[in-house]
């Protein structure tokens, strides 16, 4: 029909232009081994630039990979905007991964160039000779150091050309950047986001019902750069005018609360762990931190205890939110709505324990053993399937999965609920479901209440086999230093029992010195199932 809109791509260099034009001044800034240094949106746009032409010389061509191996600072923000600026397709690898995983990801994605720290090329150094993709190696000094032969170094490599223009026109639905997850099982999947899901997931982070990022924000970007997409922030922030804090490679708890209250940030995310690290430091500089206003928590559940803790002793509420990086990867988050108004205290802090209702962009649902939908009533459980702008349709090269993807709906592995409102509560991964006599347990619910016990600082919980009810959960936990020795497994028993029904009880409870993590800091279960698999439950 004639008179419609404009036909405006919604890509990463109209992105990148906004932030250029709009927002010059704002900075970014990463902590470094003597203090901190700072550059402007317009220094870092530049020299992005700078790369991309770097890039294309070193014969890049479109929608090649160009991989990172970096911590969270300004190089790899600069490597963020000018690989798919230029039309080529980042490449986040995951520097907790062993070295022979990463080279099975760098193999199977055909990656041209890797851009490297130096305090990671040890780990680089393992995986060199297990690849033969890889042409060329650029190296950012992020560390002191003598130039390392065969490589380029980054710094003298955008010193040397010209910046380039990125086109504007660029086409929304090419692939800007790509991803593996962990791969808990089988090998790991390549997830490839488009321009235009890079932006609609930018665009929905800022709504003041999601993450509400704004001009005014400081925001700390600690979810590693190499996870999911580093949650959409990096994009959100260039995009909104938020100015972005770094922690360089010092993700240690001290040095980030120090971070927040020194660059009077305003927001942060990460995943529960971290959270529950950060919470000690954070409290030591409590005075400083008056522009501290909001954190995300995503990627494994929120316990409500870390959530009232957070709330009780800082004021700050953490939003909750769940997605994966199939979903790039916000797909529910956590805000109490109207109808909550006049709710009391407990209910609203059970809600705010909820992964939360799905953003406008992704689809959610929950489906039933018989591949049927069900209702939405807060009750029924079933497998957790989302559709949307910025989900998965497929794995990069890779058909082993397609039991993943079924009619359209990415199918989650994740088992849920959802009530009437639209708000979604996980209930477990299906493969850690503990299943009891044909009836399931949610290990989750019995975590997050073990967790709010005074002397807990973690707790896990595994299915273990038992000859009559097939499995039955162990609780594993880690007392508080100060309650080592002292908590006691009955003390836990009597703390669950009146809150969950008798045969969701553990039949057992072991202390553990701690609850071994995935490369992203989640709990590792599949571990915690191995070290316990012989273990005999007591039989009363
Ligand atoms: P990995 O498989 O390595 O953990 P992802 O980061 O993509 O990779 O993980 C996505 C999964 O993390 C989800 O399917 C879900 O099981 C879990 N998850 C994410 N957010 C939450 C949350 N808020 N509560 C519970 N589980 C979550």
């Amino acid at each position: 029909m004639q008179g419609l809109m404009q036909d405006v791509p919604l890509n990463l260099p109209t992105l990148v232009r906004h932030a250029e034009r709009l927002h010059p001044r704002k900075t970014v800034t990463t902590k470094t081994a003597d203090g901190v240094k700072t550059a402007t949106f317009v220094e870092v746009i530049d020299r992005s630039r700078r790369l991309a032409t770097a890039l294309r010389e070193l014969g890049v061509n479109d929608d090649e990979r160009v991989a990172t191996l970096c911590w969270n600072h300004q190089e790899h923000l600069e490597a963020y905007i000018a690989v798919p600026c230029m039309g080529a397709v980042l490449h986040t690898l995951n520097l907790r991964l062993f070295p022979d995983d990463i080279a099975y990801i760098v193999q199977h994605a055909d990656d041209k160039v890797v851009i490297v720290d130096r305090s990671l090329w040890p780990l680089w150094e393992k995986v060199a000779p297990k690849v033969t993709s890889v042409r060329q190696v650029i190296v950012v000094g992020d560390v002191p150091g003598p130039k390392i032969p065969g490589t380029h170094d980054y710094e003298e490599l955008i010193a040397r050309v010209e910046p380039m223009d990125y086109a504007l026109d660029l086409p929304e639905r090419q692939a800007a950047a790509m991803c593996y997850t962990s791969g808990t099982t089988g090998h790991p999947k390549g997830v490839v986001y488009s321009h235009r899901s890079n932006v609609l997931h930018s665009l929905a982070l800022s709504l003041v019902d999601c993450f509400a990022l704004a001009e005014t924000d400081v925001a700390i970007l600690i979810v590693p750069m190499f996870h999911a997409n580093a949650w959409g922030l990096p994009y959100a922030c260039l995009m909104t005018g938020a100015d972005i804090v770094y922690p360089g490679r010092f993700m240690v708890p001290d040095v980030l609360a120090g971070l927040i209250a020194e660059r009077r940030v305003t927001c942060a995310g990460g995943v529960p762990t971290i959270l529950q690290a950060m919470l000690a430091s954070l409290m030591k500089v409590k005075a400083q931190l008056g522009a501290l206003d909001r954190l995300l928590c995503g990627g494994s559940a929120l316990p409500e205890a870390l959530q009232q803790a957070y709330r009780k002793e800082l004021g700050i509420h953490v939003l909750h939110a769940w997605g994966m990086t199939e979903t790039s990867p916000l797909g529910t988050l956590c805000r109490p709505t109207s109808a909550l108004r006049n709710a009391g205290d407990e209910d609203v802090s059970r809600l705010r324990a909820s992964q939360g209702r799905p953003l406008f962009g992704i689809e959610i649902r929950i489906v039933g053993d018989s591949g049927l939908e069900l209702p939405w009533d807060g009750r029924s459980v079933g497998e957790l399937q989302a559709r949307g702008n910025w989900v998965a349709s497929s794995y990069y090269n890779d058909d082993s999965s397609p039991e993943k993807f079924k009619d359209g709906w990415l199918c989650t592995g994740d088992v849920a609920t959802i009530d009437a409102h639209g708000y979604m509560r996980i209930a477990d991964r299906t493969k850690d479901l503990v299943k009891s006599g044909g009836e399931w347990i949610s290990s989750i619910a019995i975590e997050g209440l073990i967790m709010a016990h005074p002397d807990v600082a973690e707790a896990a919980v595994i299915a273990v086999a038992h000859p009559k009810w097939d499995e039955r959960p162990l609780a594993c936990v880690v007392a508080k230093p100060e309650a080592k020795g002292r908590l006691t497994k009955g003390q836990i028993i009597e703390h669950l029992r009146p809150h969950i029904a008798k045969w969701w009880l553990p039949d057992d409870v072991v202390f553990v010195d701690q609850i071994p993590k995935t490369s992203v800091g989640k709990f590792d279960k599949k571990v915690l199932r191995g070290q316990f698999k012989d273990h005999v439950l007591p039989t009363e």
